[in-house]
């Protein structure tokens, strides 16, 4: 027989805890698997200043423990565990972990979250939360009075362009193409901006500089004339997609072309599965956010194992 518990979450970012500390403390037990980025997104950003009860910025690792310790203390089981598959077909559902074996969950909360996707370059890595970042609403308030340069010729490029021309400088939207991808609205908000420049046809060779560890410059290339120029800029916002982690699910429950999960809310098309955070939101992407849709999953599997099992 193989463990079954009453609430399994899938991600450990703040929809999967705050899921988590609403299940633990309805008595639940939840059981949360960890996977490969504990913590999720905040672990890789430095000062956090926009999540609500801290006066002065906590840094995103320490925000992060300090929600798991929130989640163990009322109760909450966390697992360094990865889940390999799930059998979504009938409940309870039937997950297979790389250290548990087989656990089942008569409801599973999906919060696995996205990822920012980044253009691979070594400079890029190397200058992360040193100049480079992948959230202008996150970072955008460190760049003051700075020119800036954002990546990417989509809605969130656009979106992200439009939002750093309140603190910065200047912004200059790099994209590979002459045509935008975002929607036309996006597109035409953007373009008549005064504060923000397009630089079209452009691939990044390299962010500079590495050495001093801050961003100085951007060396970009346009395709069409071949010719290299270096932007001076002191921040680099990358804004070229993010990549939904949905592919435990693919063929189980529906999905848009990216790859988020459909949903109604929290709710997914099958019964006693929810959904909360960067998962299926391609709106918002706010910790915050993804906290109050793991409280709201929580809360919608607590409603519906009462109905069912007088809990
Ligand atoms: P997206 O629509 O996939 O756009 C990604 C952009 O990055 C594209 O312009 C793409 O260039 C470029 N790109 C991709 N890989 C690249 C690489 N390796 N090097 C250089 N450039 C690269 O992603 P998104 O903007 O994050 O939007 C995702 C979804 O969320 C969309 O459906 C969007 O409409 C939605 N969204 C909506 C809003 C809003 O309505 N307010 C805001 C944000 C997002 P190409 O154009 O050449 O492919």
């Amino acid at each position: 027989m193989s463990e079954i518990r009453d609430v399994i979450i899938i991600g450990s970012g703040p929809a999967g805890l705050t899921a988590a500390i609403y299940a633990a403390r309805a008595n639940l037990s939840p059981l949360v698997f960890e996977g490969p980025v504990p913590g999720g997104q905040l672990t890789i950003t430095t000062e956090v200043e926009n999540f609500p009860g801290f006066a002065h910025p906590i840094e995103g690792p320490d925000l992060m423990e300090a929600m798991r310790q929130q989640a163990l203390n009322v109760g909450s089981e966390i697992r360094q565990d990865w889940v390999l598959s799930v059998d979504l077909s009938s409940r309870p559902f039937t997950l297979t972990t790389s250290a548990s074996g087989t656990v089942q969950g008569r409801t599973l909360i999906i919060a696995t979250g996205a990822e920012a996707k980044w253009l691979g370059l070594p400079s890029e890595t190397a200058l992360q939360n040193k100049g480079v970042s992948a959230c202008a609403t996150c970072d955008g308030f460190f760049f003051r009075g700075k020119d800036v340069a954002v990546l990417g010729g989509g809605d969130t490029a656009m979106e992200e362009a439009i939002y750093l021309t309140r603190m910065c400088n200047s912004v200059t939207v790099v994209h590979r193409r002459d045509t935008l991808r975002a929607s036309k609205v996006m597109a035409d908000r953007a373009l008549a901006n005064p504060k923000i420049r397009f630089v079209w046809n452009s691939v990044v060779d390299e962010i500079l500089d590495p050495a001093e560890g801050k961003v100085t410059g951007l060396k970009v290339t346009d395709q069409t004339t071949g010719v290299q120029q270096t932007l001076p800029v002191q921040g680099v916002f990358v804004a070229i997609g993010h990549q939904p982690k949905t592919e435990l699910f693919r063929g189980q429950l529906p999905m848009n072309e990216a790859g988020y999960l459909v949903t109604d809310g929290v709710k997914t098309e099958v019964p006693g599965c929810f959904a909360a955070g960067d998962v299926y939101d391609t709106t918002y992407r706010q910790a915050i956010t993804a906290a109050g849709m793991g409280c709201m999953a929580a809360m919608e599997a607590m409603r519906l194992l009462e109905a069912e099992e007088g809990h």
